[in-house]
């Protein structure tokens, strides 16, 4: 079990990071070995993964914005003790980065689950909704997003490759699991297919708080059209000129909801949904909900934008 938070600090919440499926007979513990998760969602899967097997610590508490999360030292005393860290990559934890590359120089093993998986870029157009006069946009053409979780294909492929890790590092079998968890990703990708068949093809259109479901519309046939912060991460702030961008992108594209996430402006947002015209919807995007499984963090993120968007 791990680390405890504070009471009164999303409770539910944070505890749900630290639950670990039902154990299964036939499973050979290993005593005390600890995987050091870095945020909640892709703990949540390697918990899945590794049952009983082992310990999972997630590091950022449930629900803080991953972007902009700052390590306190007893963070770095844990990343310095872990058996394994999983980590994003990509710069998701940019808090985290000198503490990992510390521990890993220290001699922990590290796993970083974005250089298992295809990676998306940022197309042409994206990020640079209403590039303004400073040539201040959110990222480049063909930048790296580190939002790979939302697409459950993508955590397959990082569930494939950590049981790898697990077997030749630290000695731990999880092949029995990850047969059973790879099944039922499938499942889920087949479900969320049949959802998205409710959204007519015309109003599969997403504008969220920053370009954060890349992987989700690539793999379920949406477009991300906008975003209140054109950026990869929330950290990034909007001008007034790439928010009248934005402005126009919703009436070109009929866009009625705009979905917003930790770390986005509510101020921003109830300005452009009252002078759009439309809807804004709180959406969970980085964070796994109230029982701590990913398949119901997907299942829900869907509900959301298929109720929504229908
Ligand atoms: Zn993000």
């Amino acid at each position: 079990m791990t680390r405890r938070l504070p009471a009164g600090l999303l409770p539910a919440l944070a505890l749900a990071a630290c639950l670990c499926l039902p154990s299964r007979a036939g499973s050979s513990p290993a005593p005390g070995k600890t995987v050091v998760v870095t945020y909640s969602v892709l703990g949540a899967v390697v918990a899945d993964l590794v049952g009983d097997r082992l310990a999972v610590k997630v590091l950022i508490p449930n629900g803080m914005d991953l972007h902009e999360w700052e390590p306190s030292a007893r963070d770095v005393e844990a990343l310095g003790r872990a058996d394994l860290i999983v980590a994003n990559g990509l710069e998701l934890e940019a808090g985290l980065l000198r503490a990992i590359e510390r521990a890993r120089r220290a001699g922990a093993r590290v796993f970083t689950a974005s250089e298992h998986v295809a990676l998306r870029r940022a197309a042409q157009g994206e990020g640079e909704q209403g590039e303004d006069e400073h040539g201040g946009h959110g990222h480049r053409h063909g930048a790296a997003d580190p939002h790979l979780w939302t697409d459950p294909m993508a955590m397959k492929a990082v569930a494939r490759g950590l049981a790898q890790e697990l077997r030749t590092g630290l000695g731990v079998e999880v092949g029995d699991r990850l047969v059973d968890l790879e099944r039922r990703l499938d499942a889920l990708d087949a479900e969320i297919r049949a959802a998205v068949e409710g959204i007519p093809p015309g109003r599969r259109k997403l504008v969220t708080g920053h370009e954060s479901l890349g992987y989700f519309a690539a793999r379920y046939g949406f477009q991300q059209v906008g975003a209140v912060v054109p950026s990869l991460s929330s950290a990034a702030e909007s001008s007034a000129s790439q928010l009248a961008a934005l402005k126009r992108v919703v009436a070109r594209e009929q866009v009625k909801v705009l979905f917003t996430e930790v770390g986005t402006s509510p101020r921003v947002v109830d300005a452009l949904a009252l002078e759009c015209g439309v809807r804004a919807v709180p959406l969970v995007t980085h964070a796994v909900p109230a029982d701590g499984a990913y398949f119901t963090f997907l299942r829900d993120l869907t509900r959301t934008i298929v109720e929504s968007l229908r």
